[in-house]
């Protein structure tokens, strides 16, 4: 099965493609996950992401599909995967598109985690990521059982320089431009599938798997 998760930056689409992953025993591939272990790893790719991604602006392109592609070309996403944060332009959407088309593939569904801009930017704000691991926590929703470590790791949690509030802003701004239109590029494809990302985390996964059986 291979899934896109569609949803604004803070909308709770990658907790639920974690899960996702894990009940279907299918890869979760985030390029936002990718870039940031780049970054920590201090490649080029990463020095090259880092200068958009602090801005809260997208990566260019060229450079993301070319990091995806060779993701999904990997032997562990024969049976499918998750993808949580790509596409997030139509221009990828379609390279992505084109890509399974030449091995007769294509993408079951696209679920949009729907959650209005209010509920994102409060959200945002309270959100922290561990410094070691990237475990995302929520000082009010998630949070861990020591204040500022990480429950798996111990690592230490930080505010991520794309979730500060004058980012956050950014982001959105760019996800209404740039991401939002692949709704409706997905819903003429047939296969888009929206759930109410304002529920708890328990009852969109509880949609999401009636969706996806
Ligand atoms: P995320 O963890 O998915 O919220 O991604 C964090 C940041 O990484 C985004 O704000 C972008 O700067 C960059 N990024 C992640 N995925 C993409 C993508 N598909 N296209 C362009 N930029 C991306």
């Amino acid at each position: 099965m291979k899934i896109i998760m569609l949803g604004a930056p803070g909308a709770g689409k990658g907790t639920q493609a974690k899960m996702i992953a894990e009940q279907y025993a299918i890869p979760h591939i985030s390029t936002g996950d990718i870039f940031r272990a780049n970054i920590k790893n201090g490649t080029d790719l990463g020095m090259e992401a880092k200068k958009y991604m602090d801005q809260g602006l997208l990566v260019p392109d060229e450079l993301t599909v070319r990091i995806l592609l060779d993701r999904v070309a990997k032997d562990d996403c024969r049976d499918g995967y998750v993808l949580d944060g790509f596409p997030r332009t139509i221009p990828q959407a379609q390279v992505l598109d084109k890509a399974l088309e030449e091995i007769e593939d294509k993408i079951d569904f696209a679920i949009d985690v729907d959650v209005p801009d209010e509920n994102i930017i409060k959200r945002m704000g309270g959100r922290r990521s561990c410094s070691k691991c990237g475990a995302i926590y929520h000082l009010e929703y998630i949070p861990p059982e020591t204040e500022g470590i990480c429950d798996g790791c111990q690592g230490e949690l930080v505010l991520r320089d794309d979730d500060k509030p004058e980012t956050v802003k950014n982001r959105l701004d760019v996800y209404h431009k740039q991401t939002q239109p692949l709704i409706d590029f997905y819903e003429k494809k047939g296969i888009l599938k929206t759930v109410d990302g304002t529920q708890n985390m328990k009852d969109v996964f509880a949609a999401i798997v009636a969706i996806l059986g």
